[in-house]
């Protein structure tokens, strides 16, 4: 479970609400942002609950939930509401601050995340074979997407030795910071 921490919650929701999205206020719960996401059948919360939520001032039920980990920031939630609340910038503030204060809910994302980041500040660049290897061993699930695996080695949609970068330790130097 997320440590529901009051002080980390409160500094959250007022970034959220004052920041992030001052729009929070003007969602009249019509669900259109429900309606277009494609993860919705999945979510533990609603786009539309989501915001609920925050108007509520109940943060850590959303960070107990899977909803943040899960959105894929494709915008269509954002680009649908006619209150102009981005749905979408919300969702990626509170699955930035999850990780930032190591209260992130699902391990397996967690993962993803740090290994993502950690070639990229090696490479300059991500590197999928590697990225995937290490997610699989991490994850204690070694032949995960194995099948898929062979059939872009196939057409030659990866490459199998990394790509550096020109200047990466500027790159490394920003990553750095999210480490
Ligand atoms: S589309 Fe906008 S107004 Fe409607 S429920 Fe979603 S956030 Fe609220
Ligand atoms: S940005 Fe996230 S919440 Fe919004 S529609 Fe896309 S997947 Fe759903």
């Amino acid at each position: 479970m997320i440590d529901q921490d009051k002080k980390y919650l409160n500094t959250i929701r007022h970034e959220l609400v004052t920041i992030v999205e001052p729009n929070i206020y003007y969602c009249y719960q019509c669900g259109k942002c429900t309606a277009g996401c494609p993860l919705s059948d999945v979510y533990e919360y609603q786009p539309n609950e989501v915001i609920r939520l925050i108007q509520l001032d109940k943060i850590a039920s959303i960070l107990n939930a899977n909803s943040v980990y899960l959105c894929a920031s494709c915008e269509i939630c954002s680009s649908r509401c006619p209150q102009e609340v981005d749905i979408a910038a919300v969702m990626n503030y509170l699955r930035i601050k999850s990780w930032h204060y190591k209260q992130f809910k699902l391990s397996s994302i967690a993962n993803f995340y740090g290994i993502f980041l950690r070639i990229v500040k090696i490479f300059g660049r991500s590197f999928e074979p590697l990225l995937i290897l290490s997610l699989n061993l991490l994850n204690k699930n070694f032949f995960n997407d194995f099948d898929i695996a062979v059939k872009i080695l196939k057409k030659r949609k990866i490459r199998l030795m990394p790509e550096f970068i020109k200047k990466r330790n500027e790159v490394s130097k920003i990553v750095k910071k999210y480490l």
